[in-house]
């Protein structure tokens, strides 16, 4: 498992989301390495899973310039990895993107470009996950600037029914083991199934043993309260 320029992207506790994974793999006797790896080395290119977090613009543009001049997710998208990229992260997996005023290229890895909405998206995202993914409800908190548009080879990962997401509609995209998101927190602890998920795909497997989540159930409940206060 890869997390994808910790110097860079790591602005907002995504990192969280690596530990996720990695306990939940732990817990089902699944073997995990992880590496990070910082924007002046070379990116592996056969790990199972990659995550990339968020960031601010200048970060963001510098880190889309070093992976796309690395090449290796791309080689690695190619030969089946999972890539899970949270808000600067997920932005960045697009076509383009706008860091400050200025437009960027994006790794062009899911059929999606953002740009600058007219106000800054903060605070509680809830949504409805795409039904063929089988989850529960999207939990998550977002700080960012930019609002995305989905192609046409994507598909929303949910409905918004609190915050901004992708445009107030959608939030999220996905495509085969690609996926994502707006929602930090980190996403995957406020998430446990969409952390099953990513391993899922990356094992090849329908199902994983089922994890005493009581904890998470109270974190999303206590959260699933605070975006219905948020709404009204
Ligand atoms: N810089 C991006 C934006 O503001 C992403 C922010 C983030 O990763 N939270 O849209």
């Amino acid at each position: 498992m890869v997390w994808i320029y910790p110097d860079l992207l790591s602005t907002y506790g995504d990192r969280g989301n690596l530990l996720i994974l990695a306990r939940r793999a732990a817990a089902r006797g699944i073997p995990v390495e992880t590496i990070e790896v910082r924007s002046d080395q070379p990116l592996p290119t056969t790990a199972d899973i990659y995550l990339i977090g968020g960031g601010e613009d200048g970060p963001q543009a510098l880190g889309a310039q070093r992976l796309l001049a690395d090449g290796g997710l791309r080689r690695a998208v190619a030969q089946g990895s999972v890539v899970f990229g949270v808000c600067a992260g997920y932005q960045l997996l697009g076509g383009s993107f706008f860091a400050k005023d200025a437009k960027c290229a994006g790794l062009d890895l899911l059929d999606l470009h953002s740009d600058r909405g007219p106000s800054r998206a903060v605070g509680e995202l809830a949504g409805t996950i795409d039904p063929r993914l089988g989850l529960p409800p999207l939990s998550g908190f977002e700080n960012h600037g930019g609002r995305t548009h989905l192609g046409p080879e994507v598909s929303p990962l949910a409905k918004v029914t609190t915050g901004i997401g992708n445009d107030g509609n959608s939030e999220g995209a996905w495509r085969g083991k690609l996926l994502g998101t707006y929602s930090h927190g980190p996403a995957l602890a406020r998430n446990p199934a969409l952390a099953d998920l990513l391993l899922r795909w990356a094992a090849g497997v329908n199902a994983l043993p089922p994890l005493d989540d009581t904890w998470s159930d109270r974190l999303r409940a206590e959260r699933a309260a605070a975006a219905v206060a948020a709404r009204q």
